[in-house]
This record gives structure tokens, sequence and C-alpha cells, in this order.
């Protein structure tokens, strides 16, 4: 099972560049307004689920190779995202409410995956 993907479809500076960022706790939502004027809205889960750390990706490619999936305590109970900061000019690092802080996103990053974001319809 592949899919056709545009990842590597080069994106500009701009479309990389944050002019806005804001967590909100209550929603547990990312919102992030770009140079280009697109705004979007990251889930707390979906980050989460992406987050780009060595440890996050062992474990997600652990859990495809088994046959009997165990739901690690990260999967049943929802983790929340306690807080964030930038790392340099490049990225943001998100800190989790069950420890978890490597996880840096770097904005490249983040604009691709914004186009794997779940729709909310409307
Ligand atoms: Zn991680």
């Amino acid at each position: 099972m592949s899919e056709q993907r545009s990842d590597d479809v080069a994106l500009t500076a701009e479309q990389c560049r944050p002019t806005g960022l804001d967590i909100e706790m209550a929603r547990q939502v990312l919102r992030i307004t770009w140079a280009d004027g697109v705004t979007h809205d990251y889930p707390a889960a979906f980050l989460r689920r992406h987050c780009p750390c060595a440890a996050c990706r062992t474990e997600y490619e652990e859990q495809s190779r088994t046959l009997l999936p165990v739901l690690s305590p990260s999967q049943t109970t929802p983790v929340m995202v306690t807080g964030g900061h930038l790392v340099g000019n490049y990225a943001l690092q998100l800190e989790w409410s069950d420890g978890h802080a490597t996880g840096i996103y770097d904005f490249r990053l983040l604009r691709r995956l914004a186009a794997d974001l779940p729709r909310t319809g409307g």
C-alpha cells in the first residue's frame, strides 16, 4: 500500500515561515498562521502522532510490526499539550502532559503535515 505523496514539492521560505503561533490549551490546538497568509489548526493528538523524535518513530515502527498491537498508555489516555517554545527560528518544541518533550517540529515539517490534517468538514 503506497500512496502518491507530494511531500517533496519544494516549499518556499514564505510557506514555512510562521507569522503567528498560538497554542490553545483549552481546545488542545496549535494554530499557525504562515507568511503566505494560510492558517492551519493542528490538533494536539495529531501532532503527537507525528512526533518526529527518534523514540516515537521507533515506537511507531515496532507497533506496525506487531500482529496484536498492545495499546500504550499514551494511546488509551489522551496526552495533552502543556507547553511549547521556539527552537532558534526554525522549529517548535512541544511539551506534553506525560513529560515527553523531545519532539522538535521544524516549520518545514509542520507545513508539510498540514496536508495530512484531519478534515473537520464545512
Ligand atoms: Zn516523541
